[in-house]
């Protein structure tokens, strides 16, 4: 199913109250979130390879380089990280971003519960995964288009203040793109040095082909 006009959503109860802790903690490494988000991204293009042997002629754009590229926009105040990953559908985008599935997240939550550490070191202890880009962002818009022929793209758009809206587009590839509009104090990610000295330390890890505003790391 799928629509055209944009559709609210609320949070599963766990991922607000996460989101309230990732959002409102004073933790100092927030630089996390790009790791978090290339990550999602190579393990978007790793499901991708391997539905490449299973689903030979039935993916869309198949194409597309198995690249992750990221773009910053000084002026926009934006960072962008786009993968010609399996990408989601309607249906796992609501499932993947508003409830908790992922155990990272999960564990975290736990140990909150269960009291007696500091939340910012749970944040880095246990990685709240793709969440962490609300520690930077002032909207998060997630773009994405299934792997499934036929199926529409669609951008799933949030503050962290409790919903989100999905809503149809058109002009998206197979895969997905995560456009970050920075809060005024995290400016510092929407620049090219800062961001690809974040990429130098971890790159070599991925992958995949990692490009920063064209120019492979
Ligand atoms: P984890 O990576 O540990 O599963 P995350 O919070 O980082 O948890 O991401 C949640 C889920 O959202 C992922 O499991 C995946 O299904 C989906 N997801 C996130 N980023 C992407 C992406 N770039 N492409 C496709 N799916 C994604
Ligand atoms: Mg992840």
């Amino acid at each position: 199913m799928s629509t055209a006009t944009p559709q609210k959503f609320e949070f599963q109860a766990e991922i607000k109250q996460l989101l309230d802790i990732v959002i409102h903690s004073l933790y100092t490494e927030k630089e996390i979130f790009v790791r978090e988000l290339v990550s999602n991204a190579s393990d978007a293009i790793e499901k991708l390879r391997h539905l490449q042997i299973t689903e030979k002629d039935n993916i869309a754009d198949a194409d597309r380089a198995l690249e992750v590229n990221l773009t910053t926009d000084d002026t926009a105040k934006t960072l962008t990280i786009s993968d010609a990953g399996l990408g989601m559908t309607r249906a796992e985008l609501i499932e993947n971003l508003g409830t908790i599935a992922h155990s990272g997240s999960k564990a975290f939550l736990k140990a909150l519960s269960e009291g007696g550490q500091k939340n910012s070191n749970l944040i880095g202890q246990f990685g709240v995964g793709f969440y962490s880009a609300f520690m930077v962002a002032k909207t998060v818009k997630v773009y994405s288009r299934s792997w499934k022929k036929d199926e529409p793209a669609h951008v799933w758009t949030s503050d962290g203040s409790g919903s989100y809206e999905v809503e149809e587009v058109s002009d998206q590839e197979r895969g997905t793109k995560i456009v970050i509009e920075l809060k005024d104090d995290a400016h510092e990610f929407a620049t090219e040095g800062r961001v690809k000295e974040i990429l130098e330390r971890y790159s070599a890890f991925v992958s995949f082909p990692v490009n920063l505003n064209g120019k492979h790391i």
